[in-house]
């Protein structure tokens, strides 16, 4: 639940969202997660509107590093179906953050 609260889905979070997609646009950048192996980004289309377009994911998750949501630093290229599929994983990661045992900062 906190990863609501890091700011990714206000205005400002847009505003980096936007801000990633022309960076990672104007240096070609290729999926971080797949290295490109799905072929290059399709950045001619909307972000998040086909399976190879442009998705900015989060190299440190924002479930764990809340605080660095909104840092150009921590945004990656990735296709919009590699960023879902590692997403996945990232649910059962929040299923064992109920326990609180293995969760820091
Ligand atoms: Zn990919």
């Amino acid at each position: 639940m906190s990863s609501q609260n890091d700011g990714w889905n206000t205005a400002a979070g847009q505003r980096v969202r936007r801000r990633a997609f022309k960076r990672d646009r104007e240096a070609n950048a290729e999926c971080w997660i797949c290295k490109g192996e799905k072929g290059p980004i399709d950045y001619s289309v909307r972000p998040s509107s086909t399976d190879l377009s442009y998705e900015p994911d989060h190299y440190l998750p924002r479930a764990r590093y809340p605080h660095l949501a909104l840092d150009l630093a921590n945004i990656r290229a990735a296709h919009r179906c590699c960023n879902r599929s590692r997403q996945d994983k990232a649910v059962i990661d929040s299923l064992g953050n109920t326990s609180g045992s293995w969760r820091r900062g």
